[in-house]
């Protein structure tokens, strides 16, 4: 019996340590993988908006997309990529230099 609590407490030990170095690994990527996707979705949301404001402008104000407008309007209500990509307006849709719409499959731009 005491043979056996000896074995039990060593072998314990050498799981914990192993299983401490796993768990770390583990947290380690699930963090970095949730940030990434966190920072996709903030994009994407922000995108949808930028578009969606942009778009009520133009119609608003009777005026042709231009990519000065575009920028313009960007930096007045300063929506931004959180990985710090460059949105870009095109064909009805804002696209990001970073993110760029791997995500929604169902939608394919300039097809
Ligand atoms: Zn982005």
């Amino acid at each position: 019996m005491k043979e056996w609590c000896i074995k039990m407490k060593f072998n314990n030990k050498g799981f914990t340590l192993i299983e401490l170095i796993i768990v770390i690994t583990i947290i380690a990527i699930i963090q970095f993988d949730f940030t990434d996707i966190a920072k996709e979705k903030v994009c994407d949301y922000n995108r949808k908006q930028i578009q969606r404001y942009y778009e009520v402008m133009l119609i608003g104000k009777s005026l042709e997309s231009t990519e000065e407008l575009f920028n313009e309007f960007l930096e007045l209500n300063d929506i931004k990529c959180p990985s710090g990509g460059v949105f870009t307006y095109s064909n009805g849709e804002v696209n990001c230099s970073v993110h760029n719409k791997e995500t929604d499959n169902e939608e394919v731009p300039f097809l």
